[in-house]
């Protein structure tokens, strides 16, 4: 069995004067070496759980345990074995990256023998840009600084908010990169996103937290597995006049020369209805398939 490095249980949060509850007595656990990825709608409730873990929000109830050691016991060294990249940059821009870096070891009273600052900047693209002014640093090396600055202290967990929020195209995948090659090197990364992309791409283990409720955690496989749906849409060299009964029952949309068929993939073979198109005189002449991604799993379990 994987070992839970965090673990959660009954954890509540109401704001003062708040009606409803940030935060209604949540379960969760997290497992050491995943990439997990914690989604919802805005107003769900995501900050709230990460700013308590970091120390930024007192629960009302409810036990939170990070590598074992408890919340309400030992809170300074639970989050030494935390690094936060929050939403915002904040850097600043008088400072070379290193000098940065070295100001965040001495917060965490990082000893001269561990500091591996350089390291950390090497790792995440930032080696040659040590001694340059933190102003002249493109956006995305700046987000990248941010998860350098989460690591000075070696933690075992890099929690990312919102981590490609406003970051373009290019720059977010070399932060996705970034990410991995921590989690490869043993990193556990737990991040907060609206992006499904995104989680589709890093995350294995997901959950979907909404109204302060958990309603969906599992691998990210399995997740995927809960929309059984396929769509194939068929290109017709003929106009379809009329489909072979076998074929009708799958049909949502006929229009000219296409048709467009929704079918459960565990219950029916792709190649089958396939052959069964190609024997109608009608012409085969496009195919394209489309399978249920994590955006229509969200949208399904939100509208439950
Ligand atoms: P998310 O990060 O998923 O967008 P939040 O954790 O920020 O969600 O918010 C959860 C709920 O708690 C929302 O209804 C929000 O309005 C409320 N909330 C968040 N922060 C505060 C606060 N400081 N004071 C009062 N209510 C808050």
């Amino acid at each position: 069995m994987k070992n839970k490095i965090i673990e959660v249980k009954r954890l509540t949060k109401k704001y003062k004067n708040e009606s409803k509850y940030a935060l209604n007595h949540i379960n969760l656990s997290i497992n050491q070496g995943s990439i997990f990825g914690l989604l919802g709608p805005n107003g769900a409730g995501k900050s709230t759980f990460i700013n308590i873990l970091a120390g930024l929000v007192n629960k009302d109830s409810g036990i939170v345990k990070v590598c074992g050691i408890d919340l309400d016991n030992d809170p300074k060294t639970l989050r030494g074995n935390l690094g936060i990249v929050p939403q915002e940059i904040i850097i600043d821009p008088f400072f070379t990256p290193i000098e940065i870096m070295d100001i965040q070891a001495g917060m965490y009273a990082v000893k001269k023998e561990e500091n591996i600052n350089s390291r950390i900047l090497e790792n995440l693209d930032l080696g040659n840009k040590a001694n340059a002014y933190a102003r002249s640093l493109s956006g995305g090396m700046k987000r990248r600084l941010m998860v350098a600055k989460a690591m000075v202290h070696r933690p075992p967990i890099l929690i990312l908010d919102e981590p490609t929020a406003g970051v373009d195209v290019e720059l977010r995948s070399k932060l996705w990169e970034s990410i991995k090659k921590l989690n490869n090197e043993g990193t556990t990364i737990i991040l907060t996103t609206h992006y499904l992309k995104e989680a589709e791409l890093l995350c294995d283990e997901i959950a979907v937290i909404n109204h302060g409720k958990v309603i969906a955690k599992d691998t990210k496989n399995n997740l995927l597995k809960i929309l059984d749906e396929k769509e194939i849409r068929i290109e017709f060299a003929e106009k379809v006049r009329s489909l072979p009964k076998k074929i009708q029952k799958f049909c949502v949309k006929k229009k000219n020369n296409s048709v467009i068929l929704k079918y459960k993939k565990s219950q029916t073979n792709t190649a089958e209805l396939i052959k069964e198109l190609s024997n109608t005189n009608l012409g085969l002449k496009d195919i394209s398939t489309k399978e249920s991604d994590l955006e229509d799993i969200f949208i399904k379990l939100l509208k439950n």
